[in-house]
């Protein structure tokens, strides 16, 4: 049967537009239909607008640290309109660049919502159309707990669109989302208050970053409390809110914030249609090739839950591309070692495996752990303190995590993930040189285990 397109795509987002990109370049005929905005969740209210609030909550430590270098600043003043504008800017250029990206791959760009009307037919704006292949890469949206007045509570979706910095912020959730704008409202002026309903936040991530972390925003000023979670949000006379937690103490604040994690997105998109399944988290169900329970139909990135992380979901794009079009070049997606970061203030970079997951694992681990000052804040009074720390197997010697909170830690990390990659052991790092001075350097220079 002859159909209108090769590759059907349903949302350009990360792993959408890679796919469809890569689809096209390989001879395939791509549509890709999007409903809202070109680059989708990452690149117009993901990643970039938020790396872009956290370097402007960034100066306000640059100022901080100036006096220590000599320089003598008159009071700064920060105007959120301002970095909201500019950073509107950028994010209209970079749909411009996904919109080329499209268009010169050959891929047809269709505006609109997207719903499945068969195992090989959408339908968009009224029209159908058929493909061989469909790929589902709708993404993600915030999902906030069903408590009373939590149409007064706002997400990272809105927090991109605030007119005003809000005075006073309560943040919900202890997860990256949550830990990253906590940190760009505290950064940026805003009293701010972090809420997590468990002992510490960060679940899954190294103990000792957890609490590391925990302390250098404490010593930050940030309000954190654990334990803590609201029952209800009610609106005062003055046009404040009113949050009721759990255990009765009530907050008074100007927003309300909630990250409390992502639900995959869904909404009339006519998998009744379908054969597709959802798995018991409620994320599309897929194979070890992205193949849902519909033959004709693949699913990608955020929507099927597994790493919601941006290069995740280009990764699976690439590898549904070659699959289908390029079978000689296809390599499946390596799920182990995937560096990440949370752009906290400090921020953690972390690869591999953390020290509880490796005792978990059967692993004999020796530790080796420092804590020190950036040669950067010797000249200032700020106290901070960077963590790096390696998770390494006492048999193989094989480096098994990597783990820091402090400056540029996303950055360094990075590189320390092709180290992981190649399997390399302490020796190997004990072997290589330092770049010297770097706080990165650290980490080729940890001798002795802390246990
Ligand atoms: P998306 O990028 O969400 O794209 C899905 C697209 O599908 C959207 O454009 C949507 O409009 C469209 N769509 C949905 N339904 C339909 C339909 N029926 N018809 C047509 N179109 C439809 N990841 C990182 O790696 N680093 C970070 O620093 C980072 N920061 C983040 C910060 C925030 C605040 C958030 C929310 C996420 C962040 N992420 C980050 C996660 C990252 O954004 C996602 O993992 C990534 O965008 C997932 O890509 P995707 O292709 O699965 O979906
Ligand atoms: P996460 O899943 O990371 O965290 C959700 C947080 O909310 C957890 O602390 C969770 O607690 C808590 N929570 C969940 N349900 C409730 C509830 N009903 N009441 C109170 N608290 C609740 O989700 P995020 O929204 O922070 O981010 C979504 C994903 O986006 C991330 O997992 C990540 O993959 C991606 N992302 C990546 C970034 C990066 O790479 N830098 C930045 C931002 C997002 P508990 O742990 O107890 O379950």
């Amino acid at each position: 049967m002859a159909y209108d397109f090769d590759l059907f795509v349903i949302g350009a987002g990360s792993g959408g537009v890679r796919a469809a990109r890569f689809a096209a370049g390989f001879g395939a005929k791509v549509a890709v239909a999007e409903s809202r905005y070109l680059g989708g969740t990452c690149v117009n209210v993901g990643c970039v607008p938020k790396k872009l609030l956290v370097y402007g909550a960034h100066v306000a430590d640059e100022l901080e640290q100036a006096a220590g270098f000599g320089w003598t600043l008159e009071e700064g003043h920060f105007d959120w309109g301002t970095l909201i504008a500019n950073k509107n800017r950028e994010i209209e250029r970079l749909n411009g660049i996904y919109r080329n990206l499209l268009v010169n791959s050959g891929v047809t760009l269709l505006q609109g919502h997207a719903r499945l009307t068969g195992a090989h037919e959408v339908e968009v704006e009224g029209q159908r159309y058929s493909a061989e292949h469909i790929l589902i890469a709708t993404g993600g949206w915030p999902q906030v707990p069903d408590i009373p007045g939590k149409e007064l509570a706002i997400t990272s979706n809105e927090a991109f669109y605030l007119k005003e910095l809000p005075r006073r912020v309560l943040v919900v959730g202890g997860g990256y989302i949550a830990v990253e704008f906590a940190g760009i409202f505290q950064g940026l002026g805003a009293d701010t208050t972090l809420l997590y309903r468990g002992d510490l936040f960060l679940r899954g991530f190294d103990g000792s970053v957890r609490t590391h972390l925990k302390e250098e925003l404490q010593k930050r000023g940030l309000d954190l409390q654990f334990n803590a979670d609201i029952q209800r949000i009610d609106q005062q006379a003055d046009g404040s809110l009113k949050a009721t937690l759990k255990d009765g103490r009530e907050l008074v604040a100007d927003c309300v914030f909630y990250a409390t994690g992502r639900r995959p997105m869904l909404d009339n998109l006519g998998l009744e249609n379908t054969g597709v399944e959802l798995d018991d988290r409620g994320f599309i169900r897929v194979d070890d090739q992205y193949q849902t329970t519909e033959p004709s139909i693949i699913a990608i990135g955020d929507v099927i839950g597994r790493v919601q992380l941006t290069p995740v979901a280009l990764a699976e794009g690439m590898a549904v591309a070659r699959r289908l079009f390029k079978p000689e070049q296809y390599r499946p997606v390596d799920y182990q070692n995937i560096p990440t970061a949370v752009f906290s203030q400090p921020p953690i970079g972390t690869v591999g495996l953390t020290e509880e997951q490796a005792l978990e694992a059967g692993h004999k681990v020796q530790i080796f752990e420092s804590r020190f000052r950036a040669m950067k804040l010797t000249l200032t009074d700020i106290q901070e303190k960077t963590l790096m720390k390696l998770v390494v197997d006492a048999e193989t010697d094989k480096v098994l995590g990597c783990h820091m909170v402090g400056s540029d830690a996303g950055e360094i990390i990075q590189g320390l993930g092709v180290a992981l990659k190649a399997g390399a052991t302490k020796q190997q790092f004990d072997e290589t040189i330092g770049v010297h001075p770097t706080a990165a350097e650290e980490f080729v220079t940890m001798r002795t285990a802390t246990r």
